[in-house]
């Protein structure tokens, strides 16, 4: 079991590489319960890639203000997308009964803690 952050809640060590009954990969986080089911080796490059990206992503975030800007208004401008377009308002994790893994770091718009 490999955790690396994750691609869509962003958090550290959160997301796991599984695979199915048929051996195909698939991803699991197990802070915002994100399953991705990865249907071409070919996804597989991004699954290689982006965690380190992210990762280098968020610790410029915390140092540059103009990257910061960006980088958290890119996700604004998506979540005002994906809310104006779902049918159903959005499902909390913990909605569902399902418990936020303990020890995974969840990203956090707040730099003060972490910056230097
Ligand atoms: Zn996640």
């Amino acid at each position: 079991m490999i955790l690396r952050t994750c691609m869509f809640c962003l958090a550290e060590n959160a997301c796991e590489v599984r695979f199915d009954k048929k051996a195909r990969p698939y991803l699991v986080c197990k802070l915002c319960h994100t399953r991705c089911f990865l249907r071409s080796l070919e996804a597989v490059r991004g699954l290689a890639i982006c965690p380190t990206l992210i990762a280098a992503a968020i610790e410029r975030r915390k140092g540059e203000p103009a990257f910061r800007a960006w980088f958290d208004g890119e996700i604004g401008k998506t979540i005002t997308f994906v809310n104006a377009n779902a049918l159903t308002p959005p499902v909390r994790a913990e909605h569902l009964g399902l418990a936020a893994e303990k020890t995974a770091v969840p990203f956090s718009f707040d730099v003060s803690s972490g910056a230097t």
